[in-house]
Parts: C-alpha cells; structure tokens; sequence
C-alpha cells in the first residue's frame, strides 16, 4: 500500500556483505536484507494480514538472494521454449477450484498448465503491488480463517488453505505459472491463451477465475489526485488492516453481510474502534456471523447509513483518510465520522474481463454453465468456482466444482478422440461402405 516505502538500500547492511545485491530492485534489495528481522519479528496473523503469501514469496525470494523468481518450478523451461507450451488442459485461475480442478485433471495425466495470475509485480509502484495487482480470485488468501472447511476441525487460515491445495496439485504434476493471462482466443482449436510472455495451445480450458471485490464510488473514494483509495481505503482489511496507519486508530466497514461482518471483527485487532456502515437496518450476513460482532464491544453498526464523501490530509505527494461524511437514508440526515481507515465490504464480482465476451455470461457477469455441469457455451471450454456461482460462494463448493471442471474437461478430451477417430475412419474407408465408428462402451468416465 502506498505509505509502505522501501529505502533503496544501497549496502547490504545485514545480509552475507559478499552477496552482490545490485541486480535487486529497491524493493527486493529492502526484502533480501532484511527478511531474517522482517521473518522473526512478525507474527502469523500480521504475516498473513502483511499480505499473506505475496510478502512471503518476496521475503522467502529475496532471503536466498536468487535473481530467480520464487515460482520457479516450470518458468525456466518454459522460458526456453516459450513456443513449446501445449497442453491437454489449460486452468486459469489460483483458489480452491483452480488448485483442485489441477489436482484431478493431473491424476487423470492430462499434465494440466495452470495459470495463477501475478502475486506481485516488482516494477509497478508499490501502492499497486499490494492492493490493486493482485490475480482475480484467490479469495481464500485474503480470509482470516476458515472455520467450515471439511477436515480441519480447529479451522485453518485461508493463505494456508490455500498453499496445501497449490502443494497438492504441483505433487501430482500440474505446471504453475504465476503470470496473469490477458486474453484466449476461444474461436481456434486447439484454444490460444496469452499471457504477456508466452502462449498456450489448450485442447481445453478451465477457467475459475473467481470473484473481485466490489468498489464503491464517491466523492473521494478513488485513486485520483484527491482520492484515499490505497490510502486509507481498501477492499481487503486482511491484506491491509495491520499495516501502521490504521493501528490504535478508529475503523469503518462497509457492508452487511458475512464479508463484512469477517472484516470488522479481523480489523478490532488493530483498530481501536471499528464502525460497520450498513445501508439497511438488518445484516444479510449469518447468524453466527451477526451475534459475534454484535457481542463485540469495540464494534458499533451505524444503520441506514451510506458514506457520501471521503477526506483527509492531502499534500500532493502523500495522502491519508481522516473521515467520512454520512448520510442516514430514512432521515436523511448527514453526520461526520473521523475515522483513518475505510474498508469496502459490499460483495465480489466476477472476473470475467479478460474473456472479452467469448463466453455466455448472465446479468450479473457470471458464466453461464449447463446445469449440474461445469460445461459452458463454448464446447471445450468449462468452468468453476466463483466465477459462475452466486448462490453458494464457499470454498468447498468452489473445490468441488473444480473437480467437476476436471471430469467434464477429460469427458470431452476423449469424445475429441473418438471423434476423431471415427472421421479418419469415415475418410480411409470406400464411400458406401463407410460407417461411423461406435463410441466405446464406458469413454468419457475418468480414471479414479
Ligand atoms: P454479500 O453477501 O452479497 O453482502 C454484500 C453486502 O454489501 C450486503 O449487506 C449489501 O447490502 C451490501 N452492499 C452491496 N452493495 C452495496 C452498496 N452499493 N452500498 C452499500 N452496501 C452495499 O457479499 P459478501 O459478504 O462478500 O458474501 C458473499 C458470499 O460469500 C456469501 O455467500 C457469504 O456467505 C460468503 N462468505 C462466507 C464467509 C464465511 O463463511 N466465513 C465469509 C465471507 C463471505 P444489502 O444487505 O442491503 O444488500
């Protein structure tokens, strides 16, 4: 976030003074020296809240002082052959879907590439870095903890969820690029995705993208000249909450439902008041969600309120939120509320963008998939998770719908095949004799 700077150091000042740093970005040179005290001093949840795992993939980077990258896994070859990349499946996409969508497409051989957007971009500003390139979905890593996936009683954190399902698919073979794909050609066969650096020949595509957080717009609330937007304002209190501006001071949320309700209870940590600012007079959030805020004495919901405007200290170079005027829908009165960090709460939508239209999509953006299938208006083409649920938006539907994708992907990889096969059989044979070959009895089931 803008605010965090990072000195250009010069001299390795702690780190092995032998070690040539120059090639280092101000950032990466910052996060090379000092990772060991930045690694010991902080604790789990400020690690998680300090930007989970795009910090830790810095810090864990620059602690080896490798002018590698830390995705390292499938990069270099890649990078050797950039035109070399075809697959049988191709996943776009970083959450519970992407990962378990990878896991059962590997386990079938289908040696899925798997595209997971960018954690962080070491050329863009450092605002950017943190709170505005972030890869579409992944929703997971910025959940404080999760309390209801299956198998983990005592609950887990999202980041770390989120790594055992990103472990579980590179142990069964998926190749992981953490690059951001800017568009597919869905109109060719086999499918083309772009990334900035390279391309991919996909037989088939899933995509499970998921769901950004939505924006709110008001005077003050954007990152123009006078907006606070990654100045006091963001649309992640766990990626943002604990950093320093916000500590000890008082909070706003705004949103009613479970989102929200996560929020202003993860930001009491840091906060020393934190207000809920709800546009009705009822939460949509769930019940257990609404008695544990409602219980939580730092907290206080300001009903049928919405912000109308955003200000603070602004001296062109730096900026900083110092409160929001308010206005009260039923009486419509406007009030003032000092507060240094306002945090957006208001829903996702999905990340649909990059697909410029290829694919059916309802009212709300959402793709468009055959009931009870993850299978989409293109054929080949299937997808999970967020990206095309609005109703149920847990983690484990979004993880089951990726091994859904996975089935439904290799089901029509082998209906290609016979396809196929029975149009070289049609043209290798004499034009009356010719028949079609019958599908084999049992294609198109997957392997367990
Ligand atoms: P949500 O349930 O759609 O709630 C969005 C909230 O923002 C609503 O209260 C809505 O107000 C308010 N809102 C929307 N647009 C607004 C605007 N323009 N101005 C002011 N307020 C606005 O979204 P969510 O909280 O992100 O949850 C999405 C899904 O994820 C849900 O299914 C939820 O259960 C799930 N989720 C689960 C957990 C968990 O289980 N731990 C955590 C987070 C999310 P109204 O109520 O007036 O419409």
């Amino acid at each position: 976030m803008e605010g965090r700077s990072w000195p250009d150091v010069a001299a390795p000042a702690v780190a092995d003074p032998g070690k040539d740093l120059s090639f280092l970005t101000p950032k990466r040179r910052f996060c090379s020296i000092y990772a060991p005290q930045i690694k010991k001093q902080l604790d789990l949840r400020t690690q998680q809240a300090f930007h989970s795992r795009q910090l830790l993939d810095l810090v864990t980077m620059a602690a080896t002082a490798s002018p590698t990258t830390a995705n390292s896994n499938s990069v270099s070859s890649a990078m050797d052959d950039p035109d070399s990349l075809k697959t049988r499946v191709c996943i776009i996409g970083n959450g519970p879907a992407a990962y378990t969508a990878a896991v059962y497409a590997a386990k079938a051989e289908l040696k899925p590439i798997l595209f997971e957007g960018c954690k962080a971009d070491d050329n863009a500003p450092d605002h950017l870095t943190i709170s505005s390139n972030i890869a579409p979905g992944g929703q997971l890593t910025t959940a404080p903890g999760v309390e209801d996936f299956p198998g983990f009683p005592e609950g887990i954190l999202g980041i770390e969820l989120d790594d055992r399902l990103r472990a579980q698919s590179i142990r069964f073979g998926t190749e992981i690029f953490t690059e951001k794909v800017t568009y597919a050609d869905f109109s060719v066969n086999p499918f083309k995705v772009f990334t900035a650096s390279r391309t991919v020949l996909a037989d088939s595509v899933i995509v499970a993208t998921g769901a950004v957080m939505k924006r709110l717009s008001f005077p003050g609330s954007d990152e123009g000249q006078n907006g606070f937007w990654n100045c006091g304002i963001s649309a992640c209190a766990v990626r943002d909450g604990a950093a320093p501006m916000f500590l000890d001071k008082p909070l706003a949320v705004v949103g009613g439902g479970d989102s929200a309700m996560e929020a202003a209870d993860f930001l009491t940590k840091y906060g020393s008041k934190v207000y809920i600012i709800h546009r009705r007079d009822a939460l949509r959030a769930s019940k257990v969600m609404q008695s544990r805020v409602l219980n939580n004495p730092k907290i206080e919901v300001l009903w049928n309120t919405v912000v109308r405007k955003a200000y603070g200290a602004n001296n062109g170079e730096t900026r900083a939120l110092e409160g929001l005027e308010l206005q009260n829908v039923v009486s419509q009165e406007t009030s003032d509320l000092k507060v240094s960090g306002l945090f957006l709460a208001i829903g996702q939508e999905p990340s649909t963008e990059f697909l410029g239209g290829q694919l059916e999509l309802d009212p709300d953006g959402y793709i468009l998939t055959k009931p009870g299938t993850t299978v989409t208006s293109v054929r080949g083409i299937f997808a999970a998770g967020y990206v095309q649920d609005k109703k149920y938006r847990q983690a484990v539907t979004a993880a089951g719908s990726g091994c859904m994708a996975a089935f439904d992907s290799e089901q029509y990889l082998q209906e290609m095949e016979t396809e196929k096969e029975n149009s070289l059989l049609m043209s290798s044979q004499p034009k009356k004799a010719r028949r079609p070959r019958k599908r084999r009895r049992g294609a198109g089931t997957m392997k367990r």
